[in-house]
C-alpha cells in the first residue's frame, strides 16, 4: 500500500522534543517512584486488587497528571491506580489471603479468572447480540448495532497507553482470550462496509487504536477514499491517547505521517473526527496536550470529547463545567456524558441516576450555549443509549424522564418515556416503569430480538 508522506503545509512542525514511552504493569509497581513512598498498606493493597483488575500506567501520567501532594483524592490517581474498594471486601480478602501465604502464580491466577467471572466481563450483552456477518461467516471484531454506525476493534488496538481503573472493557485487558473482541482483517472489514451502503460511520476504537501504527490505520483507512465507500461518510477514532500519550500526534516517529492520513481524509470529502475520552480539566494541563488538540485540528479533523461521570474522579458539576470550558476553548466539541456501566469495579464508582442527572445539570447550567452540545447523563444499556433528560412530578407521582439517543430500534429514539423516580438506582434495569405501568413501551420488543439472537 501506498504511504508516501507529503505534509500538507498546513500541519505545522512542532518544537517539542520526542519522549521514550516507558509503561508500568502490575509486576513494576514497586518501581514507580511515587509509589515507593506511600504506606505499605496501600502498596499491599495495589498489589491485590492489580492481580483481578488491569494495571498500566506510563511516565507521562505518573509525572505529569498526577499531583502526588494530592493522593489518595487525586483525580487522575483514581482514575489509572488501583484501590482497596474496586474489588467487594470479600473478593478482596480472598485474594489478599493468597498474597500474604506467598501462593504461586498459577494459583493467583486461578483464582484472579474467578472473581472475574463474578464481576459481569460483558455487559450489555455485546458479544452475542451485536456481531454481524458476512456471507453467512460471523465478523469477529465488528459490531453492528445502530443502522448507521458500525464500530471496528482493530487486533493491533486492543490496548491503551494506561488503563483506566473504571474502564467497561477491562476483561480484554487481563488475558483472557475468549473475551476479546477484536479483528486483524480489513478485507473483512471493507467487505462488510461495502456491503451495507446504509453504513454511514465508522468508528474504530478499543482499547485504543491510537496505540497502532500509523501504517496500520493506513492499511483500514485508505482504501476508504475509493469510490465504492462514498456512503462512508464519518470516520470516528475513539481514543484516549489526548490524555494519556499526546506525543502520539506530536513527536512519536509516525506522527506527522498521521497527521497526514487526517489531511488526505478531509481533503477526500471525509468527516474524520477524533471521539476523545476525557474525565476531568486535570487531563489538558500540559503544554504537550495542548500542542496534540493544535495539530490534530489543523489537518481539519475535529474532536469531540465524551467520557462517564464517576465517583472519586469526576463526581461534581463544578469540575466537568471546568472540563467543558476548557474544551471548548480549545475547539473540542462536548459530546457526550456517560453513566459508568454495570461491570468491573462498578461499586467503587458508580453513582446513582438523580445524581448524575444532577451533576449534568449543575454542570451545563454554567457553560454557554457552546459547550451544551454534551447530552447525557446517557446509559449504553442493551435496546439503546438512553439519557436521563429530567426529574419532574406529574399527577403527584415523582418520575424518571427518559429517552433513547440510539435504539436498537431506530423508531424508540426520542419517544419520552418515564420511570419511576429512585434516589439510588444506578442503571436501566434497575428502573421501573412510572403510572404503574408493567413494562416501558420497548420491552416486549427487546425481548423479541434477545430471543432472535440466540
Ligand atoms: C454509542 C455507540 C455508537 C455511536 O452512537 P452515536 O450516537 O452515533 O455516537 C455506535 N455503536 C454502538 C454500539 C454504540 O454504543
Ligand atoms: S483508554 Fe478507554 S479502553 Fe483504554 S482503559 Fe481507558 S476507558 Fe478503557
Amino acid at each position: 500500500m501506498n504511504s508516501i508522506v507529503t505534509i500538507p503545509q498546513r500541519i505545522p512542525t512542532t518544537e517539542f522534543e520526542e519522549r521514550r514511552f516507558k509503561v508500568f504493569t502490575d509486576r513494576q509497581l514497586d518501581k514507580i517512584e511515587p509509589i515507593q513512598k506511600l504506606p505499605e498498606e496501600t502498596r499491599f493493597e495495589m498489589k491485590v486488587v492489580s492481580s483481578v483488575l488491569p494495571f498500566r500506567v506510563n511516565e507521562y501520567v505518573i509525572n505529569e497528571l498526577i499531583n502526588w501532594d494530592n493522593v489518595p483524592n487525586d483525580p487522575i490517581y483514581q482514575l489509572t491506580f488501583p484501590q482497596k474498594g474496586m474489588l467487594s471486601d470479600e473478593h478482596f480478602e480472598r485474594m489478599a489471603q493468597l498474597h500474604r501465604e506467598g501462593a504461586d502464580k498459577a494459583e493467583i491466577k486461578a483464582v484472579a479468572r474467578e472473581i472475574r467471572e463474578e464481576l459481569n466481563p460483558h455487559p450489555a450483552g455485546q458479544m452475542a447480540m451485536n456481531l454481524p456477518t458476512l456471507n453467512g461467516e460471523p465478523l469477529e471484531g465488528i459490531q453492528h448495532k445502530y443502522n448507521e454506525t458500525v464500530l471496528f476493534f482493530p487486533a493491533q488496538g486492543q490496548t491503551c497507553h494506561t488503563y483506566c481503573t473504571f474502564c467497561f472493557r477491562w476483561a480484554q485487558f487481563v488475558g483472557d482470550k475468549d473475551l476479546q473482541i477484536s479483528s486483524t482483517d480489513a478485507e473483512k472489514l471493507h467487505g462488510y462496509l461495502q456491503a451495507h451502503p446504509e453504513i454511514s460511520d465508522l468508528l474504530v476504537t478499543g482499547g485504543d487504536p491510537m496505540v497502532m501504527k500509523t501504517r496500520n490505520l493506513i492499511q483500514y483507512l485508505e482504501p476508504l477514499l475509493e469510490p465504492e465507500f462514498n456512503h462512508i461518510q464519518t470516520i470516528r477514532i475513539g481514543t484516549k491517547a489526548l490524555t494519556f500519550w499526546p506525543y502520539r500526534f506530536v513527536t512519536d516517529k509516525d506522527a506527522d505521517e498521521l497527521m497526514d492520513l487526517f489531511a488526505r481524509l478531509v481533503d477526500a470529502g471525509k468527516h474524520v473526527a477524533l471521539m476523545a475520552h476525557y474525565n476531568h480539566w486535570q487531563e489538558i494541563t500540559t503544554d504537550i496536550a495542548e500542542e496534540a488538540i493544535r495539530r490534530i485540528r489543523s489537518t481539519g479533523a475535529e474532536i469531540r470529547a465524551q467520557g462517564p461521570v464517576i465517583r472519586h474522579v469526576n463526581d461534581n458539576a463544578d469540575d466537568w463545567a471546568r472540563l467543558w470550558k476548557k474544551q471548548v476553548q480549545l475547539g473540542i466539541i462536548p459530546y457526550y456524558m456517560f453513566v459508568e456501566r454495570d461491570t468491573g469495579a462498578k461499586n467503587y464508582f458508580e453513582i446513582p441516576l438523580a445524581k448524575a442527572f444532577h451533576i449534568y445539570r449543575d454542570a451545563i447550567k454554567q457553560v454557554s450555549g457552546l459547550g451544551r452540545t454534551a447530552r447525557g447523563p446517557s446509559m449504553s444499556a442493551g435496546p439503546g443509549k438512553v439519557e436521563v433528560q429530567g426529574i419532574t412530578e406529574i399527577n403527584g407521582e415523582k418520575v424518571f424522564v427518559l429517552r433513547f439517543l440510539q435504539g436498537r430500534n431506530p423508531d424508540w429514539v426520542q419517544r419520552p418515556f418515564f420511570a419511576k423516580y429512585s434516589e439510588t438506582a444506578t442503571w436501566l434495569h434497575e428502573l421501573e416503569p412510572a403510572f404503574g405501568e408493567e413494562k416501558f413501551f420497548f420491552e416486549d420488543e427487546y425481548e423479541q430480538m434477545r430471543k432472535g439472537n440466540g
